[in-house]
């Protein structure tokens, strides 16, 4: 479970600044920002991207929107707009391989993004 950092993370062996938690998820902010508010949640379970879940990971991938969803409204950015990402594969960004779901708002947020 701890070949990432996010896997670390996830096991407690880094410590994040966390905002939630959970039997099956974890949400920290991100250590570089890109918003007055920028979450990452995560599930605890390893999966490298959007690209590995399986349909048993169905159950999962779906908390993983509503804590997004609950972090938001913690956060006080859900009813200003905010926006949730996952970048799949090095093409889109991703540079950690373990899957997490960005939550970024407080600033206006152009479309599309770059
Ligand atoms: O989607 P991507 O893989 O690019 O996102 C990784 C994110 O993880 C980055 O926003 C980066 O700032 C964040 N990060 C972090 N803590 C670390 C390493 C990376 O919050 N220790």
């Amino acid at each position: 479970m701890s070949d990432t950092i996010f896997g670390k993370i996830a096991s407690g062996e880094i410590s994040a600044d966390v905002v939630y938690e959970d039997e099956d998820l974890v949400a920290f902010r991100d250590i570089s920002p890109q918003a007055p508010t920028h979450i990452l949640v995560i599930p605890r379970k390893p999966i490298p991207t959007l690209n590995d879940a399986s349909p048993e990971d169905a159950e999962l991938l779906g908390r993983l929107l509503l804590a997004a969803a609950k972090v938001a409204q913690q956060a006080g950015i859900a009813e200003g707009g905010y926006r949730t990402v996952i970048n799949c594969n090095a093409g889109a960004g991703q540079t950690v391989f373990h899957l997490h779901l960005h939550v970024l708002g407080g600033r206006p947020l152009q479309w599309p993004p770059g």
